[in-house]
């Protein structure tokens, strides 16, 4: 059986630098057409010459298969709008919003939020989208993202046209929030919040391959991030939040945060929104689509290749892919990084 949907997006990852990028962005390539790659490099993006050469290095590992990197920068007190129109104009589609201290390399991510609002009008003015790690990091793991949610709606009070992406949603709370707030506030969703909850991190035996920020929740939050990408609603859309980081760097004392579901998301998803929209399910009871392919299939590429398109404005993806049942086995590790759910056996493939 195979089925073709428009190849799809990623609308939040991490290609690392260097040696790793190397190895990972050609992971990412043969699955997504573009990707909003994420600025916490070392240095971080904040300039457009460092934006311009981040990208070479991105097309440079990813020649011949006609990715295309849709560039962010990292949001810091030090920009001014001059900068901020630069950033656009050298491509750049969207700032990346870091609370000090909440995950990899935000050591010089924002304190106060105010500080970079003079950053957040010229970015507003210009037409960039705000991507926010919405966490608190001085709230205790599991509230770190309820934390957030009075920043968030401050910000979206003070700039009435900017647009806000809330990344990788994971708790009920940030959920019902965005879901209340205008049409230019959204939300991305990775695979394994879709999944997880934090006793698959914690509840038996340590596993660090499940260990990302934010943390994976209660089952209630699971069930709500699994029920809003299934819902249908434009503005929850997929970014998998893919990061990849070395075996030894996640298999320690003091391992990394990040999942690596780059080679991965897209045969869960599959499973997913299958079994979610089989003939007979309670949510096959939804508006049909019209095409021949099952719902299912339709939702899934809605979720992973339209909503995200739409929200920034770009158009939606011209080539597609094809979806095919024929089973496969996950490595335990992929060019030396274990993905998401290595050793399991999965149902659905994707070529192109
Ligand atoms: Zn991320």
């Amino acid at each position: 059986m195979e089925y073709t949907i428009l190849r799809p997006d990623d609308m939040h990852i991490h290609l690392r630098q260097g040696d790793l990028l190397a190895r990972c962005a050609p992971h990412a390539a043969r699955v997504f057409g573009r990707a909003i790659v994420m600025p916490n490099t070392i240095p971080p993006i904040t300039t457009s010459l460092g934006l311009e050469r981040y990208r070479e290095e991105i097309l440079g590992a990813t020649s011949g298969s006609g990715f295309a990197p849709l560039m962010t920068f990292k949001i810091s007190e030090s920009i001014t709008p001059d900068d901020v129109a630069a950033l656009k104009a050298a491509g750049a589609v969207a700032g990346k919003y870091y609370p000090r201290g909440a995950t990899t390399n935000s050591a010089d991510g924002i304190g106060d939020h105010r500080a970079v609002y003079p950053v957040l009008r010229a970015m507003e003015q210009n037409g960039l989208v705000l991507c926010i790690h919405g966490e608190d990091p001085a709230a205790f793991s599991l509230d770190r993202e309820a934390a957030f949610l009075p920043v968030l709606s401050e910000i979206v009070a003070r700039f009435p046209t900017l647009r806000v992406v809330l990344e990788h949603v994971s708790s009920r709370a940030a959920i019902e929030v965005v879901a209340s707030m205008p049409e230019r506030v959204a939300a991305t969703i990775t695979v394994h919040h879709i999944f997880l909850t934090l006793d698959d991190v914690i509840g038996e035996l340590l596993h660090p391959h499940h260990f990302c920020k934010p943390v994976a929740k209660r089952p209630e939050d699971r069930d709500a991030v699994r029920e809003a990408a299934l819902s249908g609603g434009p503005r929850f859309f997929f970014g998998s939040d893919s990061a990849p980081h070395e075996q030894r760097a996640k298999e320690c004392a003091d391992g990394c945060a990040g999942v690596y579901t780059a080679p991965v998301a897209m045969p869960l998803l599959a499973e997913l929104f299958e079994r979610e929209f089989a003939p007979g399910a309670a949510a096959a009871s939804a508006p049909g689509v019209a095409d021949d392919r099952p719902e299912w299939v339709s939702r899934l590429e809605d979720f992973t290749s339209r909503f995200g398109a739409r929200f920034y404005g770009i158009p939606l993806p011209e080539d597609r892919v094809y979806l095919k049942r024929s089973p496969w086995d996950v490595p335990g590790q992929i060019d030396g990084i274990v993905p998401f759910r290595a050793g399991s056996r999965l149902t659905w493939s994707l070529t192109a």
